[in-house]
């Protein structure tokens, strides 16, 4: 029987152990957290108050016959096919490393203390919290929401906080009293133009200021301001900076990290560069897709087949919910070979993002398979893009 370890038992790990045929194949997932979080709802505790339990223990997601063992990988060598613990090394016939990211602020002056004090929405339940006590205790003045580096989990959530914020102040009736400002370091609101052209003037209407090129520099707490390198300031009275996202601290002995520490994967296949037995799924890789839930699924579901031996490949589909608050939502669909669709905003596709929450549990079970494969062949870009051009 082939040995499959599987490093990290996140969105990705638990659905690629439970896509495999454990009649043939020997499967054992090694994380340091025996708990999982539903990271999406840290959105809705950070701008809503929505303290719901989002965390389950990782053995009550995995499917019959997968191991799981609660220990941290520190060290990982491809030519020997061994992966190292505190405690323990580990084998393999096939490795998936799916560590996901870790947001770190240590990169950028002033943004650790400005993070202590205000929290984010995209670390932990506590910081998202924190954020939520100070957002809902804010009675006016500036309010400014960015992200610190051009990677970040989820990329339509930067801005999807920016709309809830300013929902929730318009809710507050402190709107009159506040100034909403939205930083980015693209060129326009939102990177991909065609969903650019949706929420640009929705961000106008409501009063929200967008400031382009916006790389930050440094963060001066006593000013209360954040600098960028090409020498703009913002003043806050509330900042909500998210925090450069990077690839965890494991010590890998061949040359495979980029600089932000991401596994370098094959796009099509996730092939760690220059081995056969080892694959990077989710957002712990380079691989030029969006950092999402959904992403991590689909390339699970390739890599489970390509190590059953079937010729497949992952053709790059991106398909991430976008809130656009007052109950109102769209989805950024894509592919490599497909642009983003210009997908109108409803309130049926909300309706879909709040049932995504209610069914996540289950969706990383597998029990869901049959309606997603059906849900994107009926929203493929392709014939999306011919119907929204
Ligand atoms: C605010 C926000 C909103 C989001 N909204 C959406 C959305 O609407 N739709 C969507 O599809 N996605 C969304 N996402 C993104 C989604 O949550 C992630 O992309 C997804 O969880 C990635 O899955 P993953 O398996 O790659 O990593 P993760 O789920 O993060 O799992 C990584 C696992 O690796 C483990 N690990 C890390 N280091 C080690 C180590 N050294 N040893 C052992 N184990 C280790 C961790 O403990 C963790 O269990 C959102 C994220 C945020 C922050």
């Amino acid at each position: 029987m082939k040995k499959v370890l599987i490093v990290g038992g996140g969105a990705g790990g638990i659905i690629l152990a439970n896509s495999l045929d454990k009649k043939n194949y020997d499967v054992t997932i090694l994380d340091k957290s025996d708990m999982q979080v539903f990271q999406p709802w840290f959105l809705y505790m950070a701008f809503e108050g929505k303290n719901k339990n989002i965390s389950k223990p990782t053995v009550k997601l995995l499917n019959k016959g997968s191991k799981f063992i609660k220990e941290e990988v520190k060290t990982i060598d491809l030519d020997n096919r061994s992966v190292q613990t505190a405690s323990n090394t580990y084998s393999y016939d096939y490795l998936v490393v799916a560590t996901g990211t870790v947001t770190d602020t240590s990169s950028i002056r002033g943004l650790q203390e400005i993070n202590s004090k205000f929290g984010d929405y995209h670390t932990n339940i506590d910081n998202s919290m924190r954020l939520w006590s100070n957002i809902n205790s804010f009675s006016g003045g500036t309010l400014v929401l960015g992200q610190a580096s051009p990677t970040c989990k989820c990329p339509p959530s930067p801005l999807e906080g920016i709309l809830l914020a300013e929902q929730l102040l318009t809710r507050k009736k402190i709107k009159q009293k506040s100034k909403l400002v939205f930083f980015t370091p693209y060129p326009r609101a939102y990177p991909a133009e065609p969903i650019n052209k949706i929420v640009e003037p929705i961000m106008k209407a409501r009063g929200i200021d967008i400031y382009t090129f916006f790389d930050v520099d440094y963060i001066d707490t006593q000013k209360s301001s954040i600098y960028s390198i090409e020498g703009d300031e913002i003043h806050y009275d509330l900042p909500i900076v998210i925090p450069p996202c990077v690839g965890v601290k494991i010590e890998y002995k061949q040359d495979v990290l980029d600089q932000d520490r991401f596994v370098k994967a094959d796009k099509y296949t996730m092939r760690i560069q220059g081995y056969d037995d080892a694959f990077a799924i989710g957002d712990a890789t380079n691989i030029p897709t969006s950092k999402s839930g959904v992403t991590a699924h689909l390339q699970a579901k390739v890599v489970a087949s390509i190590i059953e031996g079937q010729n497949v490949i992952f053709n790059g589909r991106t398909h991430c919910p976008f809130d656009m608050a007052y109950g109102k939502a769209t989805f950024v669909i894509g592919s490599y070979t497909q642009p983003v669709v210009p997908y109108p905003p409803s309130a049926f596709k909300h309706f879909m993002k709040m049932m995504m929450a209610k069914i996540y549990w289950s969706s990383l079970k597998g029990t869901f398979d049959f309606m997603f494969d059906t849900y994107f062949k009926m929203t493929d870009p392709e014939k999306l893009n011919k119907k929204y051009k």
